[in-house]
């Protein structure tokens, strides 16, 4: 199939689902933000924005997705070394645990793999001026909320999964019965993890802190004061933050105001947050053209 068909259909494909599995698991946390919320509860125009943001991206963001894995597979034949071949089948057939370890492993191993490629690319998002304009669009939200967790602007979406999918695809080589099943359950587990960890819940569960990433730890890497900033970036694992130096340990009654202050009010349209970023990067670089102009012509 060419690059424009399988467009097409995965376009057609995705349709009702993405809304639905966008939308319908966010009922559950928005009830216990409202119910128990850090602060002022969330408002119902900010979940309305989010989920706008978020489903435009999810669709603006799929052509390179696509690209990445016809490039993968095309690149494949001419690589100097073997991509590590991987089953989840051996796991299952250990006696009594096997299924339950099947599962595990099909949900963790993509996930470990994911989280150490996500936080060295979300740590240079926050370091690198022209990424840090498109990532900001995620951090603008000042009463950051569970729909903020898909808000990003449909570049930086794509450049992360572009390079997951490309670069994992040339050192793992799975079983393509059970890649699917696993990217499925690790994506399920991890888009759970998301929801809940961006919720607004006055909630502390000090016991997973270092296990799992909890509402409290992100609420640290959202955090508007500069104290907080540059820590926490993992997606799922705070090993990597531990591991790496960057991981902060909530407080008992650490709940800080989150957003970006001053420095970029939260954009007021779906406008604004997907076109804004690419007009600001290019304002970064004109003043440079100009004087380069300049330069050149004395
Ligand atoms: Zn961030
Ligand atoms: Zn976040």
């Amino acid at each position: 199939m060419t690059f424009i068909q399988i467009l097409l259909s995965s376009l057609k494909g995705m349709f009702p689902e993405v809304l639905i599995l966008s939308v319908a698991p966010l009922i559950p946390f928005i009830v216990a933000e409202q119910i128990w919320p850090v602060g002022k509860a969330p408002r119902f125009r900010g979940y309305g924005m989010n989920i706008v943001i978020s489903l435009s991206t999810v669709y603006l963001s799929l052509p390179l997705g696509i690209a990445a894995a016809l490039w993968n597979g095309q690149l494949r034949p001419f690589l100097p070394w073997k991509p590590l071949s991987l089953t989840f089948h051996s796991i299952g057939a250990v006696p009594f645990v096997g299924p339950g370890l099947e599962l595990l492993a099909m949900i963790f191993v993509p996930l470990v793999l994911h989280d150490l490629w996500f936080y060295w690319s979300h740590r240079i998002e926050h370091r690198v001026p022209a990424l840090w304009a498109f990532h900001r669009i995620h951090h603008s939200d000042e009463r950051i909320n569970t729909s903020t967790w898909a808000r990003d602007h449909f570049l930086q979406n794509s450049w992360r999964s572009f390079f997951s999918i490309f670069t994992l695809g040339l050192l793992v080589d799975l079983d393509l019965s059970e890649a699917g099943k696993a990217a499925l359950y690790s994506q399920m587990f991890l888009m759970a993890l998301s929801m809940f960890y961006h919720s607004a819940i006055r909630i502390r569960l000090s016991w997973l802190d270092r296990v799992l990433v909890t509402p409290q730890v992100h609420r640290i890497h959202h955090a508007v004061d500069p104290v907080y900033h540059n820590r926490n970036f993992a997606d799922a694992l705070p090993i990597f933050d531990i591991l790496f130096g960057t991981f902060h340990r909530p407080g008992r009654e650490e709940f800080p105001a989150t957003g970006l202050g001053q420095e970029f009010p939260p954009p007021r349209s779906l406008w604004s947050a997907q076109f804004g970023p690419l007009i600001a990067v290019w304002r970064m670089l004109l003043p440079r053209r100009r004087t380069r102009h300049v330069e050149l012509r004395q």
